[in-house]
């Protein structure tokens, strides 16, 4: 199979789906390929923060001044993805004291409004906030809403034209005569390879981008540093919580929908693909949480997971790597490697994402020896609630006043069967994930306990699938949610999972069902591991027509 296109952009992460809504409103034929669903990388796995600017205010005044650019330019465009929570610096006991007023100097350099307030007034706010903080200054932080993000970039960008293909993984990038002609992409769920023809090659491809480039020679450093992250099970603060300190592990707290999100470390790890959570993680992210919050620990750690931020360097990095640069690299292989059509972007920040593609496209355009203006600061993104701010309550005003129609799916995020059909009828895929990004089903604090088997159910009847693949969707999507409730299982939680795992194993027997594996064959998922939820082991049971999941 071929295509071909002017620009092809390689990666669905933020950098890449901003890339593609710029270059199809600047008019150029356009198609983004993605491995996984969008913001399957970094993007989906990040903490969530729309900065301010002022976590960089001291130490990086150019990045600061970038963050309170976009932040106020994405708040004109995507209102209906953010969260307008604001945020507080604090200074904890343990924080240095003179560094309020270096912060609050840094940020009114930087453009950044900033305001002290007392602390009655910081508690007013933020009842379970550490008494014994000494200060607290105010600035115009947010909370993102990533898939939401992404889709609505595509979307946009569709209506000029634009194509996206997830799922698929490019495996080989094309070049003749020095230059880049193309790349092949191979669909990971049929195996199936498309070659692409472009005039243009964009490797938005986050901290895999050292491997895209050496597919096409050129040597790019992009080392993957892994930042560990908590939800906690409930919303303990409405506002993002900073430490008024140098940047540091586990110095912010974010309001995510639902829940609160405590994170990150920082630790170099040698491929993006596979890397652990370590217990020391989750036990520094819930103590630095308890210096913010006393109670911190009395709430129920939901799940941890990480994300590989690409971090770009000429040369090695050393082992400490929050001394590396957190700023975007944008490089042009014709100049630094001889390799022509083909440009790389990486690093950054996900508040950045809309300027980094901005800059993208320039460099392509100039490059391409044509003058086509950039208009995505000015272009409110397509969304269904348009002109609004994203609010937590939103979804239970919907169900409350009788807007949401139809039957409550998953109780915890308040999705109904409607939606869910809704979803599935616009993609030709069986994975109850990509209803997770859509929707946030399963996300709520019983993991998808209640909920996942009436999806497999639903998709069952509704997409004609046999029952081995409904099962397979189920069994995918708990495996997937297990890797992030194991760092995290005791007390409560840990009651909650084994009330789940009587549910699948106990009441389904999802354990003794088959499973639909590739083409034909089926499996039985064997005996629950003490590691793994749900270990399939390959067999040939035949999978029965039809049936009910
Ligand atoms: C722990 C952590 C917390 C963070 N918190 C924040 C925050 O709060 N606020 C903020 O502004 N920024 C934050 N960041 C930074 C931000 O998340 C990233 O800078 C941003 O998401 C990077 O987006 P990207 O599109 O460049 O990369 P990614 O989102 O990683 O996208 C790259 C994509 O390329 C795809 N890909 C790779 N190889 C191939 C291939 N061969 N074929 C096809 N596709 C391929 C991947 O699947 C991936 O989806 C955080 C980063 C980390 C790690």
């Amino acid at each position: 199979m071929k295509k071909s296109t002017e620009i092809l952009i390689i990666g669905g992460g933020v950098t890449g789906c901003g890339i593609l809504f710029d270059a199809a409103q600047r008019g150029f034929k356009t198609l983004l390929v993605e491995r996984g669903a969008l913001s399957n990388g970094t993007s989906g796995r990040f903490h969530g923060l729309l900065h301010s600017g002022g976590r960089y205010a001291v130490k990086d005044p150019v990045a600061a001044r970038e963050c309170i650019e976009e932040n106020q330019i994405l708040r004109r465009i995507m209102p209906h993805c953010i969260e307008d929570t604001g945020g507080l610096f604090v200074s904890a006991p343990s924080d240095p004291p003179d560094f309020g007023d270096t912060f609050a100097a840094a940020c009114r350099e930087a453009g950044i409004p900033v305001e002290e307030i007392s602390v009655a007034e910081m508690l007013r706010r933020e009842p379970l906030l550490n008494p014994q903080i000494r200060r607290a200054f105010a600035v115009p932080d947010g909370s993102v809403e990533t898939w939401e993000a992404c889709q609505s970039l595509v979307d946009s960008a569709a209506e000029f034209g634009a194509e996206t293909l997830l799922y698929h993984e490019i495996v080989d990038v094309l070049t003749q005569d020095g230059a880049v002609v193309g790349a092949v992409a191979k669909n990971v769920i049929t195996g199936q390879e498309i070659t692409i023809e472009a005039d243009m090659v964009v490797n938005a491809a986050g901290a895999w981008g050292g491997r895209l480039a050496r597919m096409t020679g050129c040597d790019v450093t992009v080392n993957a540093g892994k930042g560990t992250m908590i939800a906690m099970n409930y919303r303990m603060v409405n506002t993002v919580i900073n430490r008024c300190a140098p940047p540091g592990d586990g110095d912010i707290l974010v309001p995510v929908g639902t829940v609160a999100v405590i994170g990150t470390t920082s630790v170099g790890v040698p491929n993006p693909d596979d890397y652990p959570i370590e217990d020391w993680e989750v036990e520094l992210m819930l103590t630095k949480g308890a210096e913010m919050i006393p109670t911190f620990a009395k709430f129920r750690a939901l799940r941890a997971w990480a994300g590989v931020r690409p971090l770009y360097q000429e040369k090695e990095a050393g082992a400490d790597l929050r001394q590396v640069t957190r700023n975007y690299a944008l490089l042009d292989h014709s100049d630094r490697d001889g390799v022509d059509n083909f440009v790389t972007i990486t690093g950054g920040k996900w508040t950045t994402y809309r300027m980094m593609a901005e800059k993208t496209m320039d460099l392509v355009c100039r490059k391409l020896q044509t003058e086509r203006p950039c208009h995505t600061a000015e272009t409110v993104l397509q969304s269904h609630d348009p002109g609004k701010y994203f609010t937590v309550g939103q979804r239970l005003d919907k169900v409350e006043t009788g807007q949401a129609e139809g039957q409550l799916i998953c109780e915890c995020e308040l999705v109904t069967r409607p939606q869910i059909e809704r979803r599935l009828a616009a993609s030709d895929r069986n994975i109850i994930n990509d209803l997770r990004r859509d929707l946030r089903v399963g996300m709520g604090p019983c993991q998808g306990g209640f909920c996942t088997y009436r999806v497999a159910g639903i998709m069952h009847e509704n997409q004609n699938i046999s029952a081995a693949e409904a099962n397979k969707a189920l069994v995918d999507f708990l495996q997937e949610r297990w890797k992030g409730i194991q760092p995290v299982l005791w007390g409560q939680h840990l009651r909650q999972m084994q009330l789940d795992e009587g549910i699948y194993l106990g009441l389904l027997g999802l354990d003794k069902l088959p499973v639909q594996l590739s083409g034909t064959d089926t499996a039985r998922i064997g005996e629950v591991e003490t590691e793994g939820y749900f270990e399939i082991e390959a067999g040939d049971t035949p999978a029965p027509a039809g049936g009910s999941s």
